[in-house]
């Protein structure tokens, strides 16, 4: 018989990238929580590269930082290499990307968790979630709490989920099939049919993972060393700069090749992927070797790089090259690779498939849209990839404990940041395979720089009492150099005197014809913000960071500017606030598929509804007009 084990404010199913972000902002907002994995041993693990960061996905890991985030910090603490990718291009795709000490990593996310005040651990798997209609809101329900396997029950007025890949998850490595989650680990079972009763549209998603290797049976001679930075930029807004300077390892960089192609081409009817046994979608950013091999049948090489998974073991990961075709075939294929002839397989490839979301059910908040204090985040909404989940399980349990407390949720726009970019296509797009976040993805992303995540979100995050009140006075401080040095800057000329044109002349720079500010002359590629230093003695000493502000403020300030008025008009559209009673089939001369797609999703805003597949701007035109002519205005 049931019974209830415990009363708790929350419940987050889960402890992988999103869980642990959730569960730690439900704890440090003062809520009484509880966090439930099928394994202890497995939180914040890492089943796939051993990374975390790089294109977009380093933004994603600063903004979770500004906001009060612990990815960042973890990361920091457990890093074995860094490298800040795209540094010959512009700062909007400067990305960091760190290389875990994996064991490392899971263990200092486990020691965080287990000394957080307020939130408890629990290994269990959660079969049921409880509900009860709310009433005078006909179909709506409330979360009332989780029953576990063992039938106890937590009673609690929220819950996130965060199940990630481990629900009916189902491993492929060619005909061997194992009904557990990543790692051999316990898949979990119960939970999908209990969310199909609650009215929830699941899906079936894909990823795979490469092999892990013995590393000393690899020949690093015959690939490229790949070391990191020589100075290390940390990943969080909090961590000192001189903490990271540590010996670092390198990864490795190998080749696939014609041979390699071959084994893989003429054992495709073993793969699941192309023998259809594969039931889930996957990830097309993430493509197997099978996929590549066959998609880009053009290109003669594909690139691998080994990555140790660690300082305390000899596994290497082989990034580049995941699959799910036979033992006996991977073994073939990645012997093919130049270093790799004698390599021993410590892991096999696999491929994993699993329960998840449709995420066009969650407001912004990542809530249901039918089930008041049932959020969710990562994985099961749909996305892939570490810093993916950590975004939105912070959200997620941002918003849960406002929800608690009464308070508004915490929205964040496609306009304020990459997270805004991620949980907005979620929720709004019809995602057919696991969403990975991208730079090309998000339209104001020379706004939305991975250095200034600190000035966008530091005030968001200490408003919903996650940042302390020292790093939100920093990050004032901060604001208030950068705006007096940019303004002295475009203050003190500088006139066309010998000093100063010789200096321009020994820069390569033309001379001046008539004076100049400072802020100009900094504008000129051939210059920069240190290079001045010589003609500008009024100067105080400012932080790195600040001058790294005020240097971006300055050469990207036409730009910049431009982008800033294309955000005032999205704002607009995202301002007009659409009722969710609206009938719309009253509204007239909207085209059928529109009106189907509105009725279906039931956009928050004009500027959502604009970016639902199916509704055009034609409709939108119309929509406009019907709510500033027949529809009261809603606050
Ligand atoms: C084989 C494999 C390959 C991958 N390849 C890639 C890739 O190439 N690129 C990429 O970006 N990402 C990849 N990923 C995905 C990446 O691992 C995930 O994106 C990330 O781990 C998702 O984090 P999450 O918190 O959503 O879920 P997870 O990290 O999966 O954590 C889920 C948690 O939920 C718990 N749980 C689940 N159900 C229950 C239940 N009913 N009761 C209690 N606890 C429960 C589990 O114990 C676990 O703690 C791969 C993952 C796997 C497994």
């Amino acid at each position: 018989m049931a019974q209830v084990m415990e009363r708790v404010d929350v419940c987050v199913v889960g402890a992988g990238h999103a869980g642990c972000e959730a569960a730690l902002a439900c704890a440090r907002m003062g809520l009484e929580t509880v966090i439930f994995t099928v394994s202890a041993d497995s939180i914040a693990l890492m089943p796939c590269n051993p990374n975390i960061g790089g294109s977009s996905k380093g933004h994603l890991v600063r903004e979770l930082d500004a906001l009060g985030g612990e990815m960042g910090k973890n990361i920091d603490k457990t890093f074995i290499q860094s490298k800040m990718l795209n540094v010959s291009k512009g700062p909007a795709v400067h990305s960091l990307r760190a290389q875990a000490d994996k064991a490392q990593y899971t263990a200092q996310m486990r020691r965080i968790l287990e000394n957080q005040e307020h939130l408890t651990i629990k290994q269990a798997e959660v079969c049921e979630l409880l509900t009860e209609e709310i009433e005078g809101e006909a179909g709506k329900k409330r979360i009332t709490g989780v029953r576990i396997f063992t039938d106890m029950i937590y009673e609690c007025r929220a819950v996130i989920l965060c199940t990630g890949t481990y629900l009916n998850a189902r491993c492929l490595c060619g005909e061997a099939i194992t009904h557990t989650g990543p790692n051999g680990l316990q898949s979990a079972v119960h939970l999908t049919d209990c969310l199909k009763k609650l009215g929830i549209q699941m899906k079936r998603f894909k990823t795979g993972t490469p092999a892990r290797m013995d590393g000393r049976t690899i020949d690093f001679s015959k690939m490229e060393e790949q070391p990191g930075d020589e100075r290390v930029v940390p990943f969080s807004f909090s961590t000192d700069p001189e903490s990271v300077q540590k010996p670092q390892v390198s990864c490795w960089l190998t080749y696939t090749n014609e041979k390699t192609h071959e084994i893989i081409r003429a054992n495709l009817d073993r793969s699941p992927i192309y023998a259809g046994i594969i039931e889930g979608t996957g990830p097309r950013y993430c493509p197997s070797i099978e996929d590549k091999v066959v998609k880009f049948s053009d290109k003669p090489r594909h690139q691998v790089f080994l990555e140790p998974e660690g300082l305390s073991t000899n596994e290497m990961y082989v990034g580049g090259m995941s699959s799910s075709l036979p033992e006996d075939v991977q073994l073939a294929m990645y012997r093919s690779v130049p270093g790799l002839e004698h390599c021993k397989i410590v892991r096999n490839a696999y491929a994993i498939e699993y329960d998840c979301i449709d995420a066009r059910q969650l407001y912004p908040s990542l809530e249901f849209r039918q089930i008041r204090g049932l959020f969710s985040a990562g994985q099961f909404n749909g996305s892939s990839g570490y810093e993916e989940a950590a975004a939105q399980g912070l959200i997620a349990g941002i918003n849960a404990s406002l929800r608690l407390m009464g308070r508004e949720p915490v929205i964040l726009d496609r306009s304020q940041a990459y997270i805004g970019v991620l949980i907005d296509d979620l929720i709004t797009k019809d995602n057919r395979e696991p969403y990975r976040m991208m730079t090309s993805r998000a339209e104001y992303r020379l706004l939305l720089r991975q250095d200034n995540a600190d000035l966008r979100l530091r005030e968001i995050g200490y408003q919903a009492g996650l940042v302390s009140e020292e790093e939100y006075r920093a990050v004032c401080c901060k604001k208030e150099q950068i705006k007096k040095e940019v303004m002295r800057l475009k203050e003190t000329m500088v006139g066309a005197s010998a000093p100063i044109q010789e200096f321009l002349t020994r820069h390569e720079s033309s001379p001046l014809k008539t004076a100049a500010s400072l802020a100009e002359l900094i504008c000129r590629p051939e210059l920069s913000y240190e290079l001045l230093a010589e003609i500008d003695p009024a100067r105080q000493k400012l932080p790195a960071d600040v001058i790294e502000q005020v240097e971006i403020e300055l050469k990207y300030e036409g730009y910049i500017g431009r982008q800033r008025k294309q955000v005032e008009q999205f704002k607009r559209m995202e301002e007009k606030k659409i009722p969710q009673w609206l009938d719309y089939d009253e509204v007239p001369s909207l085209r059928l598929e529109a009106r189907q797609k509105l009725k279906e999703f039931r956009p928050v805003s004009v500027g959502q509804a604009s970016r639902i597949s199916g509704v055009s701007p034609a409709d939108i035109s119309v929509l406009l007009v019907f709510l500033e002519h027949y529809v009261p205005t809603v606050k």
